[in-house]
């Protein structure tokens, strides 16, 4: 099979009305008059960051969850995506599974495939997804704009990626049913993005919890030059880690990565309307904590003493 013959197989697939997809110079989006442009990318390295045995259909669900994430977390709605793709040999079996997995999502966030590139790498798989979405100009939820007095929010639960994880590689000790019941969050993370799309002109900054909420909510305060308070006791914490010791979970819960669910703050004034928004979009919405003056993150349990903390590579600690 040669390259064209490829991409007409897997990567071409109807587009709706309004778009130019696969086959010309560049592909076109219908970007609608006066909105903003928003577009980020994601590389995933065989070996860094998934094992050359990973199965193909995660892969190609997730390589575009994590995009479609990024969108989410600017409150802008997905427009379109491109896949460069490095692949050693042709292996149909894993495309036909990458592919399907990857469209049947694009489908879902209404983000299809318009273009992309491929290449042939010795040294292992290599997958970039861009992603292409629109926001409405000045509207989109910066990682600069949390305000002192706003509520901490956060979407979906924590810790069940970081679980997964650590079960897989043996970090854990093992735990089968536990380990199924959890690793769907890991291989199939739902970004909320009918959700996000509503947030601008409520929410004021918001990010994807990619790296832990400590570290992630740390960008927040830094970009915004604020302080915050988490109240331990409020975080959304992952049924499946209900069994586990209260280290692991403090662990899992508040440096666990992968989790691509919004924390975002808001001015407490818009509760109503975003537990209102959270229902109709069927999301899990916590408050969980409030932006402060002053530099520090603090983690409160239910009684004001604080919790300890052990996470690397974050400097914001009281
Ligand atoms: P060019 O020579 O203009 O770079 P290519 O031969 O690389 O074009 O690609 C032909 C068409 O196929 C282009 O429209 C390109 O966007 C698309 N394409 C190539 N690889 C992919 C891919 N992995 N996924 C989606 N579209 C792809
Ligand atoms: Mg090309």
């Amino acid at each position: 099979m040669n390259e064209f013959d490829l991409i007409r197989r897997y990567f071409t697939r109807p587009v709706p009305p309004g778009y130019l997809g696969v086959g010309d110079d560049c592909a076109l989006l219908p970007v609608a008059p006066g909105k903003q442009l928003a577009t980020s990318t994601d590389l995933l390295i065989e070996g860094r960051h998934f094992l050359p045995d990973a199965d193909p259909a995660s892969l190609g669900y997730k390589a575009l969850a994590v995009n479609i994430s990024d969108l989410a977390a600017m409150g802008a709605e997905p427009l379109g995506c491109m896949l460069g793709l490095s692949l050693p040999r042709v292996d149909e079996a894993w495309l036909a599974a990458f592919a399907d997995a990857f469209h049947a999502l694009a489908h879902e966030a209404g983000c299809p495939l318009v273009g992309g590139d491929t290449t042939r790498s010795p040294d292992g798989i290599v997958i970039s997804v861009t992603v292409f979405g629109q926001v409405e100009p000045d509207r989109a939820l910066r990682r600069s704009a949390a305000l002192p007095g706003d509520d901490i929010w956060v979407s979906g639960t924590l810790g069940a990626p970081h679980a997964a994880l650590q079960w897989l590689t043996g970090q854990w000790p093992a735990q089968p049913a536990l380990l199924a019941e959890a690793r769907p969050a890991l291989e199939r993370p739902v970004p909320p993005w009918r959700f996000a799309q509503r947030l601008p002109g409520l929410a004021h900054a918001a990010l994807d919890i990619s790296d832990g909420l400590l570290q992630d909510l740390g960008h927040i305060l830094k970009a915004s030059g604020c302080g915050a308070i988490l109240y331990y006791h409020q975080l959304p914490i992952d049924a499946v880690l209900q069994p586990l010791d209260e280290s692991l979970v403090r662990e899992a819960v508040l440096s666990g990565g992968d989790v691509y669910q919004l924390c975002f703050t808001s001015p407490s004034r818009n509760r109503d309307a975003i537990a209102e928004l959270a229902r109709a979009f069927d999301v899990r919405a916590t408050r969980i904590g409030v932006i402060e003056s002053g530099a520090q993150l603090k983690v409160h349990d239910a009684a004001g003493r604080p919790v300890p903390i052990t996470s690397r590579g974050f400097d914001h600690f009281a």
